[in-house]
Formats: structure tokens, sequence, C-alpha cells
């Protein structure tokens, strides 16, 4: 992955190429940017993981989320089935006075 560093002047991300080792320039503000630190880039890595398990997170409630909604189902086709049941015999214990 390409090694991006943040201006602390305008705040642009900057593409840091292979020739730029201890500094570059803002290609648009032109501050000197220090590359020594890794400390920015550290940050960027940081948050597409933090985002990644988020995104994981987010999957597994949508998973339970179904599963309670299929175990929801059974139950109402549960009912469904016990309400017929009685209905019927209610309709057979009328027909057959
Ligand atoms: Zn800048």
């Amino acid at each position: 992955m390409a090694r991006t560093v943040k201006c602390p002047s305008c705040g642009a991300e900057l593409m840091v190429k292979d020739g730029n080792r201890d500094f570059m320039f803002c290609e648009y503000c032109g501050t000197k940017v220090r590359l020594d630190d890794y400390q920015e880039t550290r940050r960027f890595v940081d948050e597409a993981r933090i985002k990644e398990s988020e995104n994981q997170k987010e999957l597994e409630l949508k998973r339970m989320e179904f599963e309670e909604r299929a175990r929801k189902d059974k139950d109402k086709g549960f009912w469904i089935v016990l309400v017929g049941l009685v209905v019927f015999m209610i309709v057979c214990y009328i027909t057959c006075q």
C-alpha cells in the first residue's frame, strides 16, 4: 500500500514517493513536510483497520437480526397452524350437532 502523509499546514493527503526520504514539499501549499516520523501514516492505517472491524460488527448484527426474524416467522407459522386447528375443531363441533 502506498504511504501517505497529511500536510500539517493544509491537511492534504500527500503520496510519499520512494525518492522522498526525509522530507517533501506539499504539492498544494508548498509546506515542507517531514517524513521521519511515521505518526500520520500509522494513524491512516489504524483508521482503515477500525473501519474494517466495524464492518464485521455490522455484518454480525445483520446476521443476528436475520436469524431473529427467521425464528419469529417460525413461531408465527406455529400459531397459524394452531389457530387453524382450533377453528377446524369448532366448525366440526358445530356441524356435527
Ligand atoms: Zn499543504
